[in-house]
């Protein structure tokens, strides 16, 4: 009896999720199965493709089925659940399924040479007690080598290149080179299987007592986890230092027991190296870390080890919730509220939602981890469809940090026009003196300025949209990203009259240098995508702060993630107000929870921390309520306003950005699909735009976005479908459609 399979090729863009259907030839009769990699004759050419189905029937006559020609690998890349979820996603997201597939397998599994590559590692090549010897022999004269020998001494288990080791060692990889010439360490030739950058601290194995708020969380999430095929999500609201982490551990510890394994997702694997180390400690080789350092045969040989079950823990950013986890018991997702979740190119998705319908696909537990969770999974929370657990104390009942807002319009009536506050610059002072850190906290959207009255705060927002009018060099305009308004600044500023109303900015290097003029003694490092674009180097800044050699830190957002370093007494948010006013209908959720994680890095060892926010608008309620660590204040005063204004969660959101590289063609594809929607307006809710993106040119293309919100998932479903057909291939054009689901960023 004849078998056939059905199809998708691998042809990205060029298939209106249209899938073909293959005769299997009777030599691989038994042996193809779903998520096999084969290939197919497609016109003219032969082109991969992967196996959707396996059926007895086909539609089409067939005499005219032709043969797939080949298996590549005896490897199955994806099952029916996971086909299930593509699927979904493809759906929800309007992709093409073939890209939902690209995203989710490792990219190595299309060269077939990769997996043979070998890479050069360092070992010892002496027993371990002659080393001690040598170490203490040549402390005095080589401290770097010295180092290098302790790090191999301690790390026997882990393969490290040259540069890893020097990196790790924080020393040159001529050190290294030194100690091979005398003999001390050897290298060796490996087919490269790696384990990524882990380190092991032995007190870091036991277990804590759970205090009584982790103990009911635990209890909670046991329930779901012992009742197989039943899917809850869970949100674990903790506030910053509340143990969640232990929560986490002592979960995955009972999957383990049950023989299942897990996936934990974090916002960004460099900025998580203690979450790794807590893993790596508790869980040994169990884990496989999905770094984004890894090349793609790495990665593939983590995947592998994955899906044999060799490893059972994945620990990774947002793609890692594809992992081919076998026997999948449990998804963690920490920091649930961060932006980098949602992949903001093509293909669209947000690990979050995902990892949810993946839950549910499988019938397990989902715990989404957070301080400040996201609006819309509170909102979840509250409908019941999410269960709320709540660890509202420190553990070891340590303070919440004291919050001080400090009002900058008093600060320019009293004559200080410099970046820092009195307080501030007091504050920053005494902890220095007391041998103690120092963050700062700088938002760098830097791209943009606003218009910002120094007398009274007032910032001038669009009319329409609540939007803070982004002001435009070029033209010097304010302009509302969301619909088309635009105005000048005005001479005066229309609330309180002052002349003092004018753009407003600053980026984190010019902080940098005043941070040098005020307080020359101390050892500044600064954190930012400008100082971070080497690998490792996020590591290393985080590394001179861990050992004291730091006093002063300055950064971005990634200062605000998990760190947990109990030395820093002082946080300083430089302006609230650059958060606040970023053109995006989430500002105030960023802005609370910004100055909430922040905030959570300090008083987290013994010392009490203390933190300052200066801003022109002290009085905002999101402000306000992070002064108090009051999440229930904020979120009662912000649901109301995304009520009010048909922002998310009441509506659903696409963004479509219309981009090419011929200005007056954008210009013209944005109006046509503007009087497109003309034709549907039944479906539409409120449609902002055409008008020019906030980053209005981007790697050499001209942007236009259009903002569509939609009452119901269906509305949003059907109109999409019609784009689909209407304009499609649209993304081959010199003018492309890109279209975003549920945006998260709109710039
Ligand atoms: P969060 O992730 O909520 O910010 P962590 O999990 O990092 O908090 O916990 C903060 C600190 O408290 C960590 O150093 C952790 O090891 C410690 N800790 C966690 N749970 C307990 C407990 N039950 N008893 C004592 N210490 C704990
Ligand atoms: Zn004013
Ligand atoms: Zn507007």
């Amino acid at each position: 009896m004849s078998k056939f399979a059905k199809v998708v090729v691998d042809v990205p863009f060029t298939n209106r999720n249209k899938f073909f259907d293959y005769k299997i030839p009777d030599h691989l009769l038994n042996k193809i199965k779903i998520g096999h990699l084969v290939l197919v004759p497609f016109g003219k050419r032969s082109i991969k493709a992967f196996v959707i189905s396996i059926n007895n029937e086909v539609e089409i006559s067939r005499s005219k089925v032709k043969s797939l020609k080949k298996l590549y690998k005896n490897e199955s890349f994806f099952n029916k659940k996971d086909l299930k979820l593509y699927k979904w996603m493809a759906e929800y997201y309007n992709l093409n399924l073939i890209s939902v597939i690209r995203a989710a397998i490792p990219a190595g599994i299309f060269n077939n040479n990769i997996r043979k590559k070998r890479k050069k590692y360092i070992y010892l090549n002496a027993k371990k007690e002659k080393i001690k010897k040598v170490i203490k022999k040549i402390r005095k004269k080589a401290p770097k080598q010295k180092e290098v020998l302790k790090v191999l001494l301690e790390n026997s288990e882990i393969d490290f290149t040259k540069t890893e080791l020097a990196n790790k060692a924080d020393t040159y990889p001529g050190t290294v080179n030194r100690l091979i010439e005398k003999g001390y360490v050897k290298v060796e030739e490996k087919i490269a299987r790696r384990k990524p950058f882990l380190e092991k601290k032995e007190e870091e194995k036991q277990k804590f007592k759970p205090n009584e708020y982790q103990q009911n969380a635990i209890d909670e999430i046991k329930q779901n986890i012992s009742n197989s095929n039943f899917s809850q999500t869970y949100l674990l609201h903790g506030v910053t230092g509340s143990g969640k982490t232990e929560v986490y551990l002592q979960l995955v510890e009972l999957i383990l027991n049950k023989n299942q394994g897990a996936i934990i997702l974090v916002p960004e694997i460099a900025l998580a190296p203690v979450m790794v180390r807590r893993f790596y400690s508790r869980f040994g080789d169990e884990i496989a870390v999905l770094h984004s350092n890894l090349s793609p045969g790495e990665r593939y040989d983590e995947w592998l080890r994955l899906k044999k079950g060799k490893a059972k823990i994945a620990i990774g950013a947002r793609s890692a919730i594809f992992a081919p986890v076998k026997n999948l018991g449990i998804i963690i997702i920490d920091e649930e509220h961060e932006n980098s979740y949602k992949q903001s190119s093509y293909p669209y998705y947000h690990a979050r939602e995902v990892g949810i319908k993946r839950a549910k696909i499988n019938g397990i537990a989902m715990i989404l981890g957070s301080a400040t969770p996201s609006l819309k999974s509170y909102y979840l929370a509250q409908k019941k469809y999410f269960k709320y657990l709540s660890l509202p104390e420190r553990v070891k009942k340590r303070e919440m940090p004291s919050v001080d807002i400090i009002d900058m319009r008093e600060e320019m009536k009293e004559g200080n026009l410099s970046i820092f506050s009195h307080k501030l610059k007091t504050n920053i002072e005494n902890a220095l003196d007391n041998n103690e850190q120092v963050l700062l906290f700088l938002n760098r959207r830097g791209y943009s300025s606003f218009a910002l009255c120094r007398e009274c705060g007032h910032v001038l927002r669009c009319k329409n949209c609540d939007i803070s009018l982004t002001y435009h060099d070029k033209e010097k305009l304010l302009k509302c990203h969301y619909c088309d308004y635009n105005k000048e600044i005005p001479r005066f500023c229309p609330e309180c009259g002052s002349e003092y109303i004018k753009k407003f900015g600053i980026g984190t290097e010019k902080l940098e240098e005043e941070v040098n003029k005020y307080f020359p003694e101390a050892e500044v490092d600064r954190m930012d995508i400008d100082t971070t674009s080497n690998k490792g180097s996020h590591r290393k800044i985080l590394k001179r702060l861990e050992n004291n050699e730091t006093d002063i830190l300055i950064g971005t957002q990634m200062i605000t993630k998990g760190h947990d370093y109990p030395g820093i007494s002082v946080v300083g948010v430089i302006t609230a107000d650059t958060i606040l006013n970023l053109p995006d209908f989430r500002s105030s959720e960023r802005t609370f929870q910004l100055i909430t994680q922040v905030a959570g890095r300090t008083g987290r060892g013994d010392i009490s921390g203390e933190v300052i926010v200066q801003t022109y608008t002290p009085d905002h309620y999101s402000i306000q309520a992070a002064r108090k660590h009051d999440y229930q204040k904020f979120y009662k005063k912000e649901v109301s306003l995304r009520k009010q204004l048909n922002y998310p969660p009441f509506t659903k959101l696409v963004n479509i950005i219309v981009e090419g590289k011929k200005n007056e063609e954008v210009i013209k594809g944005a109006n046509n699909l503007g009087a497109f929607f003309d034709n549907y307006q039944n479906y539409i809710l409120e449609l902002l735009g055409p008008s020019p993106a906030p980053i209005e040119k981007l790697r050499g293309k001209y942007r236009w976005q259009i903002i569509l919100k939609f009452a119901k998932y269906n509305d949003r479903n059907y109109l999409l479908k019609k784009i689909r057909q209407k304009f499609f291939p649209y993304n081959v054009k010199s003018v492309k459609f890109n279209i975003d689901v549920d945006p998260i960023s709109m710039l």
